[in-house]
C-alpha cells in the first residue's frame, strides 16, 4: 500500500509519523504526509502549523507535500455554514473537501490509499472525520487507522511543538483579539491538549 496521510499539524500528527516511519502499520509499503489545510487562518496561524509540520518530517527524515492555502476557495465550500458549531456541518464541508484534494494528490502521484490524523484531537469526532472521508475519497481506499493515542501524547510532551489553541478556521477562534476583528462568535471549544 502507498498511503497518503492527510495532517493538520505536528501535534495531532506527531504519534501517526512516528507509526508509520517505525514501520508498525501493517500493509504500509510507502507513505507521504500530505499537509493540505486552506481552513488555517490567517495566514501566519498557517505557516506557523506549517513550518512546524515540515519540520517534524525533517527531524525523522519522512517525506512531505504541502497544498495551497486556498482559503478563499475554502470560504465558498463551507458558505453558509460560518455559524455552525465545532462537529457540526461546517466540518463535514471542511473535512471532506481537504479529503477530496487528498483523494486528487493520490491520483496524480501514484498513492492508492489516505489517512489522516483529522479526528485524535479531543475536540473531533472520529466518526464524523471518517464518513467525510469515505464520501471523499472514491476509488482511492480509505484506511481508518486508530493511531496510538499514548505514544502521541508522550512524544508531545517531549517536544517543544508550537500548539494552537483553536481548531482553525476562523469560525472556531477561541475567545482572542482575533475573534474581536474578524467580528464573529466562537464555536464551543475546551481548552487543554490537542
Ligand atoms: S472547526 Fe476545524 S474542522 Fe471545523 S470547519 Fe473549522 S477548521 Fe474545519
Amino acid at each position: 500500500m502507498r498511503l497518503v496521510l492527510a495532517s493538520c499539524c505536528a501535534p495531532c500528527s506527531s504519534g501517526a509519523i512516528k507509526q508509520l516511519a517505525d514501520g508498525e502499520i501493517a500493509g504500509v509499503d510507502d507513505f507521504i504526509v500530505l499537509f493540505y489545510n486552506p481552513n488555517i487562518f490567517p495566514n501566519d496561524e498557517y505557516t506557523k502549523r506549517m513550518n512546524e509540520q515540515i519540520r517534524y518530517c525533517n527531524t525523522l527524515g519522512v517525506k512531505y507535500a504541502v497544498g495551497d492555502w486556498d482559503h478563499d476557495a475554502w470560504r465558498n465550500a463551507v458558505r453558509g455554514l460560518e455559524s455552525e458549531p465545532e462537529r457540526g456541518a461546517r466540518c463535514d464541508a471542511c473535512f471532506a473537501y481537504r479529503f477530496a484534494y487528498a483523494r486528487d494528490f493520490a491520483i496524480k502521484n501514484g498513492y492508492n490509499a489516505v489517512a489522516s490524523v483529522f479526528g485524535v484531537s479531543k475536540h473531533k469526532d472520529q466518526s464524523q472525520v471518517d464518513a467525510a472521508a469515505r464520501r471523499a475519497l472514491g476509488e482511492i481506499e480509505y484506511i481508518p487507522i486508530r493511531w496510538d493515542e499514548s505514544l502521541r501524547q508522550s512524544i508531545n510532551r517531549a517536544s517543544n511543538f508550537y500548539r494552537q489553541n483553536y481548531c482553525g478556521c476562523e469560525f472556531s477562534f477561541r475567545k482572542t483579539p482575533q475573534m474581536a476583528l474578524v467580528g464573529i462568535n466562537s464555536c464551543e471549544m475546551g481548552s487543554g491538549e490537542l
